[in-house]
């Protein structure tokens, strides 16, 4: 009698831990590209351009947030690759609770950083 509810149960279980799987990779391969992207940024800067849009996209696709480290690095209004000193200009904020300000150099954007996390020393 409940045999086919019970199969579908099943079957859902095994598709979530493959969902979970996919983000995994996700998430490694948004590492990488990030990783790239920084060293890249000074020889083949489209490129690396192109490999933190890529990297941003993944994320969408697999419902995966940037890693903490690497998210500060994508502009909040036109999505473009924050390299400091080349793509924005950052300035730390004491005051009440400290933060980075990153503005980005093409759309002039504001994009806050928290700084009182875990690993607040960078
Ligand atoms: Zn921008």
């Amino acid at each position: 009698m409940n045999e086919f509810s019970n199969d579908e149960g099943l079957s859902s279980v095994k598709k979530g831990r493959h969902r979970k799987a996919n983000r995994k990779i996700a998430r490694e391969r948004i590492h990488v590209l990030f990783k790239q992207a920084i060293t890249l940024f000074a020889v083949e800067t489209d490129l690396a351009r192109r490999y933190v849009d890529l990297a941003r996209k993944i994320g969408m696709r697999y419902k995966v947030r940037l890693p903490r480290e690497y998210r500060w690095m994508v502009c909040k209004h036109c999505k473009d690759f924050l390299f400091p000193g080349k793509t924005c200009r950052t300035r730390i904020q004491q005051r009440r609770e400290p933060h980075i300000v990153v503005t980005c150099l093409r759309c002039g954007g504001y994009n806050r950083v928290p700084l009182n996390e875990r690993r607040s020393k960078m």
